[in-house]
């Protein structure tokens, strides 16, 4: 389900849920479901999430903290001041987590 063409959820219930291949990218993964919690949160929508893993048989519950909440606006402000570059940052070199990314296609990486 996708929301205010922003933010595109997998599983919508009494909890949200994002299913991942593996958990190579966990952090980012973590970092992107606790994104779509502060975005419901201030749609009036307070609601746990949970990471899942099905082929390793393994799901990782994530819920909002203020902690969490100060490291994505602290992101938030990052990405407005990328966006107010002149030109883009310098391309760094592809890391192997790269190669498994689903945006790979879309990143200047994979020009
Ligand atoms: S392909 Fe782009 S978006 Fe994906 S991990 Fe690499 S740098 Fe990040």
């Amino acid at each position: 389900m996708t929301i205010n063409n922003t933010i595109s959820i997998d599983i919508i219930s009494e909890k949200i849920a994002e299913i991942k291949l593996t958990k190579s990218m966990e952090k980012a993964s973590f970092m992107q479901l606790s994104y779509y919690l502060y975005y419901l949160k201030r749609m009036g929508i307070e609601i746990e999430g949970e990471l899942r893993y099905p082929k390793e048989k393994r799901m990782k519950k994530v819920i909002l903290n203020e902690e969490i909440e100060k490291e994505i606006e602290k992101t938030l402000k990052e990405i407005e001041k990328i966006k107010n570059f002149s030109s883009p940052p310098v391309v760094k070199k592809i890391s192997s987590k790269c190669k498994k990314c689903a945006y790979f296609e879309l990143c200047w990486v994979g020009e």
